[in-house]
């Protein structure tokens, strides 16, 4: 086997290397704030406002990255997230801006009500049998006006995240009915309960006042149920999977490809964060680090992977050339 690992043999034998066009950035849009802030517990990460997330897109633009996911923190909550579907609201307005100064970005965003609910929950609460839990089908209502009202302000792909039964479906045809029959799904369709969402939390302001999100995310343990989510989400009419998050859950994201469509995979804040902090310790190398947990997220089969390490990861694919 070592002739085949001779340095100069090595390059033409690789089975799997990065590319710019595999990476997504996401990017936090704050309506509430007239400069950028850091996020301290995801170092390196910023909250943006709305008139300067133009600028930082260009600058992705033109470090080679031409994917951007946004999630919008607003400048009021209430019970029902009335801000995620206002015309004038922060995602809509930023999705206007980015499209203004750079046509040909994708742009991406995520559909949910966390971030828009005084709750914290993903969509509409109410009494149930078990107690307080979100309510399935009376959110539907809210995630199509969401995803039609990102559509209509430009978004290129709509990631509804809240995990509610038939979401797909139902965005899909609430598209269709408005014209909108051009915009894509992508389906966070397995996502784990996972501890690792932790320092997304403080970035998009999205913690929640009482109970957690495990009646309707994925137990980690739990892999039949993870691939017969994505098996639903794309009988419903998703245009491409998503597994999240991704490092932990290789296996999950191995199965989930042969489904047929497209997968993403989501290397989310606590995975971002555990190397960012290992790495200012001087524990790891964050570039050896990030590229080998980047590398063996696309080996396991993902053709797009949504990380905060996008902007840095395309300065060091060009340093390689
Ligand atoms: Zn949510």
């Amino acid at each position: 086997m070592r002739r085949s690992r001779a340095r100069h043999i090595q390059p033409l034998l690789r089975e799997t290397s990065l590319s710019k066009d595999d990476l997504v950035a996401p990017l936090f849009v704050d309506e509430t704030i007239t400069a950028s802030r850091p996020i301290d517990a995801m170092p390196g990460q910023f909250r943006y406002p709305v008139n300067q997330i133009a600028a930082v897109t260009a600058g992705l633009w033109n470090k080679g990255i031409r994917a951007v996911l946004i999630f919008g923190v607003p400048k009021s909550k209430d019970s029902e997230g009335s801000q995620a579907y206002h015309p004038e609201g922060v995602v809509q307005q930023a999705v206007r801006r980015i499209k203004a100064e750079t046509p040909a970005m994708v742009v991406i965003t995520d559909v949910c009500a966390c971030e828009y609910t005084d709750h914290g929950h993903c969509g509409i609460i109410g009494e149930t049998k078990n107690g307080m839990d979100l309510l399935n089908d009376p959110s539907l209502e809210l995630m199509n006006r969401i995803a039609v009202s990102h559509a209509k302000s430009g978004a290129d792909i709509v990631a509804p995240s809240c995990m509610l039964d038939g979401v797909v479906g139902s965005i899909r045809a609430a598209l269709d009915s408005k014209g909108l029959e051009e915009v894509l799904i992508m389906a966070y369709s397995t996502k784990f309960s996972s501890a690792l969402y932790g320092p997304f939390r403080e970035a998009a302001d999205s913690g929640f006042t009482f109970g957690d999100r495990s009646t309707y995310q994925i137990h980690p343990g739990n892999s039949r149920e993870a691939i017969l989510e994505s098996q639903l989400d794309r009988d419903e009419g998703a245009d491409m999977l998503m597994v999240k998050p991704a490092g932990f859950y290789l296996d999950i994201l191995v199965e989930i490809t042969t489904l047929g469509l497209p997968v993403a995979a989501y290397q989310v804040s606590g995975e971002y964060s555990m190397i960012k902090c290992a790495a200012k310790n001087g524990w790891l190398k964050e570039k050896e680090t990030v590229l080998e947990s980047l590398t063996c997220i696309k080996r396991a089969g993902a053709d797009l992977i949504i990380t905060y390490f996008a902007a840095d990861v395309a300065g060091w694919l060009d340093e390689k050339q």
